[in-house]
């Protein structure tokens, strides 16, 4: 087969955050992009839902400063905004009575040892035993590290990995301590802390996640002559030597190139007709998957919480935001549980327990809860992690999955989406 056109022509497939950063890297290279996406509402795992007439998410999210990629794109394609969407706030992780450890703006890693050495909850024994700890994490060597959190962490006091380390783990890995990669930890924990201060940030979305990046980087694909085909889902795929055929229900188009941005459960079906994928197939077919709750719950318009989040322990869920403040949608709560596959049926009615055991929020006026069954692969040591550049030259992977220092989240998911389109640039 002959190639489509000597001028580059590249199909984007998926539109997650991986997808779209792909597809905007591309345009902005002055590539002509297609972007398919199953869904009406781009953004994947990270997009807007409407539920009881609010613009809520398919589950609440926090991002780190780390995430640099991520940060970067959301600013360059918001400036002007009066924000960027994000609401930044130092690293506090707060459960009164029980708990309090909040990082002064302190150089790094200074800014965790002053912060565990003046936490509240913990005696001195277990603040040093902490801070010596976390110090060798960081700064100790890069040899990569067998096992799992659980074996990184049992010289540590209980308390700690109780109320610190293992939610720390939970949240940033979604998987449990003693599934979790130690590796894949010490490298959150290494970006966060080991950095510039700003790193262990917490960002706090303040629009519905389809907003804040999936949308305004769509908008300036379509703006740079970029095709957007929202409700489109592809159901084959050919590889040639020479030109990459995109088959929907409706029609097929002829590529250069295309970008397989969807999440791993679904790469093997899609590249089932590419025998050169079999082998990133063949990897992803090995992931096991954790699900994430959130649940929405609505109290009284006056109510407030005395921050804008707090770490929740001895229950289902490890926090509970405070919509009111991120999102100005007074008196709604967003409760979520991660690594969440042993939820009972009544695990709002805990969640709800747990936060009382700090504030009482009163009665609740609706509960809605959204559970994603396989919101990211388990983080599990050794896990394999396919390249974004696969054996056919013409077909590149995007995903939160591919190879990576972070596990799946907003920021391994952008940085693929770069990567990709960067990788393919080189091709060019
Ligand atoms: C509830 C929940 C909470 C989370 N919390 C956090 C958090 O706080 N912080 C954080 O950093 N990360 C978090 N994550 C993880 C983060 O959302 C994901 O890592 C990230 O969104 C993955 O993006 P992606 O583009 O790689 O994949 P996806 O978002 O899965 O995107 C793939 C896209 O491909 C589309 N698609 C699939 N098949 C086809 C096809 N055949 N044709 C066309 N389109 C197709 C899908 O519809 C989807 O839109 C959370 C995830 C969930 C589910």
């Amino acid at each position: 087969m002959k190639a489509v056109s000597s001028k580059p022509r590249v199909a984007v497939i998926g539109g997650g955050w991986a997808g779209c950063a792909a597809a905007l890297t591309l345009a902005e290279a002055g590539v002509a992009v297609t972007l398919y996406e199953a869904s009406r509402t781009l953004g994947g795992r990270a997009r807007a839902v409407e539920l009881e007439g609010k613009a809520l998410d398919n589950g609440q999210h926090i991002l780190l400063g780390a995430y640099e990629q991520t940060l970067g794109m959301i600013d360059r394609l918001q400036a002007g905004a009066s924000h960027n969407g994000l609401w930044r706030l130092p690293l506090t992780i707060e459960q009164p009575p029980a708990f309090r450890l909040a990082c002064p703006r302190l150089p790094a890693p200074l800014h965790l040892a002053a912060g565990l050495l003046g936490a509240n909850g913990i005696n001195w024994g277990e603040k040093l035993a902490a801070a010596r700890w976390a110090h060798a994490l960081i700064r100790g060597t890069a040899e990569p590290l067998d096992g799992s959190v659980s074996q990184l962490t049992r010289s540590q006091p209980d308390k700690l990995n109780r109320l610190l380390w293992h939610p720390l783990c939970v949240s940033a890995l979604n998987t449990p301590p003693e599934q979790a990669s130690a590796q894949v930890f010490r490298d959150v924990i290494r970006a966060a802390f080991g950095g510039r201060t700003q790193h262990s940030d917490l960002l706090l979305p303040r629009r519905d996640l389809t907003a804040l990046f999936p949308a305004p980087a769509a908008a300036r694909v379509s703006g740079l002559g970029g095709t957007l085909r929202l409700g489109c889902r592809v159901v084959t795929l050919d590889a040639e030597e020479d030109a990459v055929t995109v088959g929907t229900r409706d029609d097929a188009a002829q590529y250069s190139h295309a970008i397989l941005a969807v999440a791993p459960q679904h790469l093997p079906a899609l590249a089932a007709q590419v025998p050169a994928l079999d082998a990133a197939s063949r990897t992803v077919s090995g992931y096991a998957y954790q699900p994430i709750a959130t649940a929405y719950v609505q109290y009284d318009d006056a109510f407030r919480l005395p921050r804008p989040l707090y770490a929740l322990t001895d229950g289902p869920a490890q926090f509970v935001f405070d919509r009111g403040q991120s999102h100005a949608q007074t008196g709604l709560l967003a409760f979520v549980a991660s690594a969440a596959a042993q939820l009972s049926s009544n695990w709002v009615d805990e969640a709800e327990a747990q936060l009382r055991r700090i504030v009482d929020p009163g009665p609740a006026r609706w509960r809605r809860r959204i559970v994603e069954k396989q919101a990211t692969y388990a983080c599990v040591p050794d896990l394999p992690r396919p390249a974004v550049r696969t054996a056919h030259p013409r077909v590149f992977l995007a995903g939160d999955y591919t190879a990576g220092p972070y596990p799946a989240t907003l920021e391994s998911a952008t940085s693929s989406g770069v990567q990709s389109a960067a990788s393919l640039l080189e091709t060019l």
